[in-house]
């Protein structure tokens, strides 16, 4: 009998885990690598933050709570859908979990069945086609291009929706792409979800704080309040308060899909780390102007990327609303062969040859299920930032 169950063998471990174990070993090698490849803020959590945790620990904050999240913290949050979407959600429509990514999978285990299909626009984030295969789900997969700026097409949506749909994903600002969805764009999908009254949808909007050149965020409910009773919003501490390791994430959703997650979650890691309950209480309730300061910086840094990636040989960067990430194409280096003799034949083999190369650690298109494009994130400081840039230009020139 072998000991690892079948169910794993469905989910890949995280392609960009190989990327960074590389760059990491030819850092310790001695090399000079410039990640920009990892998914969180190079800011510091803020201060005030941090003493809250101080605070709740040495006040013996250190027990178990309610499952689903703290009376104050579920007021919080509550407190600020209403203030920053005006979106309404009663403390027993909240759920708090270990960051966004146990929503997620909360959300899944509690309601797919085998067989049970997932519409997911792509580039889309790593991890949502191993959760929904995890839970015996089977994720149907609609590529978005650059021509429409990596956003899901209303008929799109609607040729992918079978009798056996059961949700669909939006992410807004998107993780890899930094597309993201203005009210116009959001109304024609609300229309096509309108005709389709069995399907639940899942809007994860983790970097909705992080919005560039004035762009107005708005999500799925707030757009079309008739598909509330059928809608989860996530949301979280991670990106906009710069706080991934505190592992606090939440969602606003029907109280009847609430009730089962939190039976699951009792049934499994129960309440989010105490401690980090009280400083997301903290990040929610305390001083805002941080996320304005992060904002203008990622918004520089966004248009240095922008403008010196697209001055490389065979590059096409496309300007992004929002999140941390460009999706530059690089199917103008395929066929290629870099300076150091490897063959561009694909996503992969660009950042490989990159890393090897021009220490620069980048993520291969592929690990988001859209092929011939590379993930930057400029969540690092902007004299490395551009740095890089130069490093991927020079190594784009070099190719034959
Ligand atoms: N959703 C998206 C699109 C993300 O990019 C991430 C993290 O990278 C998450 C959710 C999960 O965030 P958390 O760290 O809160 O689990």
């Amino acid at each position: 009998m072998p000991l690892i169950a079948a169910r794993l063998n469905k989910i890949s471990p995280s392609q960009t885990i190989a990327i960074s174990t590389k760059a990491r070993a030819l850092k310790a090698a001695g090399r000079d690598i410039i990640s920009l490849s990892a998914g969180e803020p190079d800011f510091d959590t803020p201060q005030n933050v941090k003493q809250a945790a101080m605070r709740a620990i040495a006040n013996g904050q250190t027990k178990y709570t309610d499952v689903s999240g703290t009376p104050a913290l579920k007021q919080a949050i509550a407190e600020r859908f209403r203030i920053d979407s005006g979106l309404d959600y009663r403390p027993e429509e909240i759920i708090v979990c270990t960051g966004g990514k146990q929503v997620i999978y909360n959300a899944m285990v509690a309601t797919l069945d085998a067989g049970d299909e997932v519409i997911i626009p792509s580039p889309c984030w790593v991890s949502y086609p191993d959760i929904v295969a995890l839970a015996d789900g089977a994720p149907v997969i609609v590529p978005c291009g650059p021509n429409s700026g990596f956003k899901l097409r209303a008929e799109d949506l609607e040729a992918a929706i079978t009798p056996r749909t059961k949700w669909f994903f939006l992410n807004s600002p998107n993780n890899p792409t930094g597309a993201a969805y203005d009210r116009d764009e959001l109304r024609a999908i609300c229309d096509v979800l309108l005709r389709h009254p069995d399907i639940w949808i899942f809007t994860d909007d983790i970097y909705d704080k992080l919005v560039y050149d004035g762009f107005q965020p708005a999500t799925i409910v707030q757009v079309e309040p008739r598909l509330r009773d059928r809608t989860v919003t996530m949301n979280g501490c991670s990106k906009a308060y710069a706080m991934t390791g505190w592992r606090i994430g939440f969602a606003g959703a029907p109280a009847l899909l609430i009730r089962a997650m939190d039976k699951l979650q009792s049934q499994s890691t129960s309440n989010a780390s105490s401690i980090s309950q009280a400083a997301a209480l903290e990040a929610l309730t305390g001083p805002q102007d941080f996320i304005a300061e992060m904002v203008a910086t990622y918004q520089a840094r966004r248009d240095l990327v922008v403008d010196m990636l697209g001055e490389a040989d065979g590059i096409t960067c496309h300007k992004p609303e929002g999140a941390f990430y460009v999706y530059p194409s690089m199917q103008g280096c395929i066929g290629k062969t870099s300076a150091g003799g490897a063959a561009i034949t694909d996503d992969e083999s660009f950042v490989v040859a990159l890393l090897e190369e021009q220490g620069v650690a980048a993520v291969h298109g592929a690990a988001f299920v859209f092929p011939g494009h590379f993930r930057v994130s400029y969540a690092t400081d902007t004299e490395s930032l551009a740095e890089a840039c130069r490093r991927i230009q020079r190594f784009c020139a070099d190719l034959h």
